[in-house]
């Protein structure tokens, strides 16, 4: 199906940009007049999404993310982030509740957790050394 709407963004690494990536998913959706619980739920999951772009996929360099977000008919938002980064040798792993190779004193292990509560689903395909694609989708609420 086509999209009727998209736009790709990409920006590096750096920790601000997971602020400018929650406000350009609002700016997107603003047309499609979300309702608050749903943009602050997306907004969360593109936060979890690119936050661990910047902390695990290139944990001391800088690199490229890219957010592409597409609209299809029905009000269907799908959303992909991805990297060029570390990768991930165990997606299925990776995503367990409390699964963490970071700092257990910063990371609870619970972002791919908090992504698929908040989302309708959520996909991970990534290549050790190659990078980490992550997708989402979720079917907004009609607005009369
Ligand atoms: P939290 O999100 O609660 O701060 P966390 O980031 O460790 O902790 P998840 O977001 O669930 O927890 O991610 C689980 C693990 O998956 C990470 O610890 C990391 O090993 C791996 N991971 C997640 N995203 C990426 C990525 N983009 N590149 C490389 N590894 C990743
Ligand atoms: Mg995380």
């Amino acid at each position: 199906m086509k999209a009727e709407n998209k736009t790709k963004i990409t920006f590096p690494s750096h920790s601000a940009n997971e602020a400018f990536a929650r406000g350009a998913t609002a700016a997107f959706l603003a047309r499609y007049d979300p309702t608050v619980p749903q943009l602050a739920d997306i907004k969360t999951a593109v936060s979890e999404a690119v936050t661990n772009c910047i902390v695990h996929a290139y944990p001391e360099t800088m690199g490229e993310i890219a957010m592409t977000l597409s609209m299809y008919p029905g009000r269907k938002l799908r959303i992909v982030i991805a990297d060029q980064g570390i990768g991930i040798s165990d997606v299925a792993k990776a995503m367990e509740p409390l699964f963490t190779t970071g700092n257990p004193e910063e990371r609870s292990g619970l972002g791919f957790a908090v992504m698929q509560s908040f989302m309708d689903t959520v996909k991970v395909s990534s290549r050790p050394g190659h990078g980490t694609r992550v997708v989402m989708t979720k079917v907004l609420t009609e607005r009369s």
